[in-house]
């Protein structure tokens, strides 16, 4: 069925670049054999599921949205891809994204944009919009994403779907191709929250190849899901993330869900970050920086393309002409960017300054902690905007991550949750919901 409904919408949303109905089927098939030998395999067997192109799966393409990529089909599965198929899951192929990860509207793939099913005309958030634009057009029950500064949950947020980046080390990086190694998390989207927990569980817990996975118990996070019960709960509205810049609509939607917070028992106060104020600028030389060291590897000798190799350009000049025409320009503005911060005479001034901010933000965290069970703000300071709209304008592209960037540099979790429809234009908003790193379960209950 899902298959069929790619088949009829796909063409206009774009949210796959890969679908392989033939092995899905013959997935499906194992499972029933699976099961028909007694095994006794989880709910979620059988069960359909859209992958981001940023994790690997053995004998599938892994562009990463990137021409650097084309072609490249990597020798092993990412730990979540294995964990997924031992579950029994069936993964339908591999969805759009934002080149390398770089972006909040999925028009940086260098395949073409996808569409937000709710209006084609708009953008289905990024850089994960492909898995957020699959569930939205009922292509799939369930999606993988990423999240890096707000990748999962700005993309569930203007497409009415639950995204969730869990705790970092929450979940295996092993096999997701780098962006920005200490902030990249892997983790769940579906279209309700009890099919969120359910997949969480499926792919969270220690892994030995990843270095910073947490080896502790994944909190109950299905359980959460299921009771729901939010009485007693301390819910602190972070005073920083609204007012000035947030779409009237967006403001509204937030209080309504604060009030529905409210009447179902749980308590509201009002905690203060300031330093929330500084994270898109800390984020912005932290995650170039990262990310030019995470690229370097892409050198035109080890994966995918390879331009100029005519048997008379030098080694590095086939570096360079695959570089400069497997890179799209946001991945070259970024480059530009991190080499410069990391640079002999530039680290202190800004990639140093940065690091202390993070360790600021951290701060802010903990003391709101300290007041409240969870801390909640829109997702997003606006819904889906045209597709074109900020596509040349960086600044106004990298403003939508307001509200989700300081739990990535911090490495707590957080989710997006379905809040309703705006009334400035009838477009979904997020209602977003942090939790302390390991309390992954509180933003199930609150979901
Ligand atoms: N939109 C943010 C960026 O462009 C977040 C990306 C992400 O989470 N992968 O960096």
């Amino acid at each position: 069925a899902h298959l069929d409904q790619i088949a009829a919408v796909d063409e206009q949303v774009h949210a796959f670049l890969h679908v392989d109905g033939e092995r899905a089927l013959a997935a499906a098939k194992s499972v029933d054999d699976r099961r028909a030998a007694g095994e006794s395999l989880g709910a979620l067997a059988g069960v359909p599921l859209a992958l981001k192109d940023v994790l690997t799966q053995q004998g599938a393409p892994t562009t990463c949205g990137s021409k650097m990529l084309e072609g490249w089909h990597p020798p092993f599965d990412a730990t979540v891809t294995r964990r997924l198929i031992d579950a029994g899951v069936i993964i339908l192929g591999k969805t759009n994204m934002d080149e390398f990860a770089m972006g909040s509207s999925t028009e940086n793939s260098a395949y073409g944009p996808t569409h937000n099913p709710w209006d084609l005309d708009r953008i289905p958030g990024g850089s994960g919009g492909g898995s957020a634009a699959a569930l939205a057009a009922f292509e799939a029950p369930l999606a993988i994403g990423t999240d890096t500064g707000g990748s999962i949950r700005q993309p569930a947020a203007v497409t009415a779907t639950v995204g969730v980046k869990p705790t970092y080390g929450g979940v295996s990086r092993y096999g997701l191709v780098a962006l920005a190694s200490s902030l990249d998390q892997a983790g769940p989207c579906a279209r309700t929250v009890l099919d969120a927990a359910l997949l969480h569980e499926v792919i969270a817990g220690h892994d030995p190849r990843d270095s910073t996975s947490i080896d502790a118990p994944v909190p109950d996070v299905v359980a959460a899901a299921r009771e729901g019960d939010v009485s007693g709960m301390k819910v602190g509205v972070v005073r920083e993330l609204g007012g000035e810049g947030y779409a009237p609509g967006v403001e509204e939607n937030f209080q309504r869900n604060v009030a529905l917070l409210e009447k179902l028992g749980a308590e509201i106060v009002e905690v203060s970050c300031p330093t929330f104020d500084y994270g898109l600028a800390a984020y912005y030389l932290i995650l170039p920086s990262e990310a030019s060291s995470n690229l370097a590897k892409f050198d035109a000798m080890r994966f995918g393309l390879r331009v100029g190799d005519d048997g008379l350009n030098s080694t590095e000049d086939v570096m360079r002409l695959t570089r400069g025409a497997g890179f799209g320009d946001e991945v070259k503005r970024r480059i530009i960017i991190g080499t410069h911060a990391l640079s002999a005479g530039y680290y202190d001034a800004y990639y140093g300054s940065a690091q202390k901010v993070r360790t600021l933000i951290s701060r802010d965290f903990e003391q709101a902690f300290s007041q409240a069970d969870v801390l909640v703000s829109p997702t997003t300071p606006t819904t889906a905007f045209k597709l074109g709209e900020r596509v040349n304008d960086p600044l106004a592209m990298y403003k939508n991550d307001l509200c989700t960037i300081p739990s990535n540099l911090a490495g707590n979790a957080s989710a997006s949750f379905p809040g309703g429809l705006s009334s400035d234009d009838g477009m979904p908003v997020g209602f977003h919901v942090m939790a302390p790193p390991m309390a992954d379960d509180r933003l199930y209950r609150v979901g």
